[in-house]
């Protein structure tokens, strides 16, 4: 029932409307459009001015068409992309999507979008009964989840169902680690580099020092960290007085995220500690000013969640093999579990993301459309 063509379609027109995060407008009016000739009402909640974007999250009920007594379900995806992701050219080389190699696709996560848009209009067009559907197409998901954070769930009825934000068809995400973001300053004391160094404590040395210290990286099966960001120094002859480092820190077990984060922080409160200075009877000390905050919360769905047996009842009918799995990505439905909703991740088919060698098997795309399909056509008889 899912016209291929048409969803192919609809997907790269997508993709060919620029959409870099805080800048979604143009493709949220696209969909506001495309949405209630589908027959919903749709309203965008105000996350834009919230984030210093152009437009806000979209927000579109579907009335229920059933009498059975079904629960209302969430569709969700993103239309925010990442750079370099504007002017991109979809390429079709038989049924691989991909780009010209100056941009990422945007498959993450207009894919999503394509798909949940496609299954909406096979309902309309077959008249299939269904629950109350909610959608919801957020901004500034790549920017940290902002748009998510920003919505109020109270406005959807459904209190569970989908992200469509994955790469693998064959994968539900139901599990997704806890992040730290950090920001670090480490304070060292300016001086003349030629002049008078014995008066100056450099803060790129004694970050250094801590950062050499620390374990990054993979720390274990369910926990990573990561210095990405290094910012400091004036110019080569002045003995730098600041350094500041940004980085983050995931996992899936709270514990050992909350060691890794004291973890990063002790090591360059230790490095500074080493450096000292005296002089004209007053004591200097390189310092370190730590900013830590709860980027999000884990994901942890339960495999007899309602949504993750009807997702396997969806792939049984479809002769289909979907395994639950964990990610080390976060994405909104993160946020949509924090705020008490019940939110598995679905693949879409993209592949490569956040890279310009992004590219989407149509396959895949057409394979998790019938997905979704038969989910909402599941989800419609009340089936657990
Ligand atoms: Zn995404």
């Amino acid at each position: 029932m899912i016209d291929r063509e048409r969803l192919k379609n609809f997907l790269i027109e997508l993709i060919k409307i620029d959409s870099l995060s805080r800048r979604e407008l143009d493709v949220a009016m696209r969909l506001k459009r495309e949405l209630e000739n589908l027959g919903a009402e749709v309203t965008i909640d105000n996350a834009g001015e919230m984030v210093g974007g152009n437009v806000g999250n979209l927000i579109a009920t579907f009335p229920a068409s059933t009498t059975t007594a079904s629960q209302p379900l969430l569709l969700s995806a993103h239309m925010d992309t990442v750079v370099p992701g504007e002017g991109i050219v979809p390429i079709l080389d038989g049924d691989i999507l991909r780009t010209d190699g100056t941009t990422v696709l945007g498959g993450d996560d207009k894919s999503g979008v394509a798909i949940i848009c496609e299954v909406l209009r096979v309902i309309k067009e077959n008249r299939i009964p269904c629950s109350a559907i909610d959608v919801v197409f957020t901004i500034c998901e790549e920017a940290g989840l902002i748009g998510a954070k920003c919505l109020d769930v109270d406005r959807l009825r459904a209190r569970t169902g989908l992200v469509l934000d994955s790469d693998s068809v064959g994968f539900l995400f139901t599990r997704a680690p806890a992040a730290n973001r950090m920001e670090f300053r480490v304070h060292g004391l300016e001086a003349h580099a030629g002049v008078c160094p014995e008066k100056g404590i450099n803060a790129i040395k004694v970050a250094a020092e801590g950062i050499a210290q620390m374990k990054l990286g993979r720390i274990d099966y369910e926990t990573t960290a990561n210095i990405g960001v290094v910012e400091g120094g004036m110019a080569v002859n002045i003995v730098p007085n600041q350094v500041i480092l940004k980085g983050e820190a995931r996992s899936h077990d709270p514990e050992k995220l909350k060691r890794q984060t004291e973890h990063m922080q002790h090591c360059l409160e230790a490095a500074a500690a080493q450096h000292t200075l005296e002089f004209d009877g007053k004591r200097h000390q390189a310092r370190v000013e730590s900013k830590i905050d709860r980027d999000y919360d884990r994901m942890d769905v339960p495999e007899s969640a309602p949504i993750v047996q009807l997702v396997h009842a969806a792939a049984r009918n479809l002769n289909l093999d979907v395994k639950t799995s964990a990610t080390g990505g976060g994405c909104d439905a993160n946020v949509f579990n924090q705020k008490g909703l019940v939110v598995a991740n679905l693949g879409t088919g993209m592949r490569e993301i956040h890279t310009v060698n992004e590219w989407l098997d149509l396959k895949d795309l057409y394979l998790s459309a019938q997905m979704v399909l038969e989910i909402v056509k599941l989800n419609a008889v009340g089936n657990k």
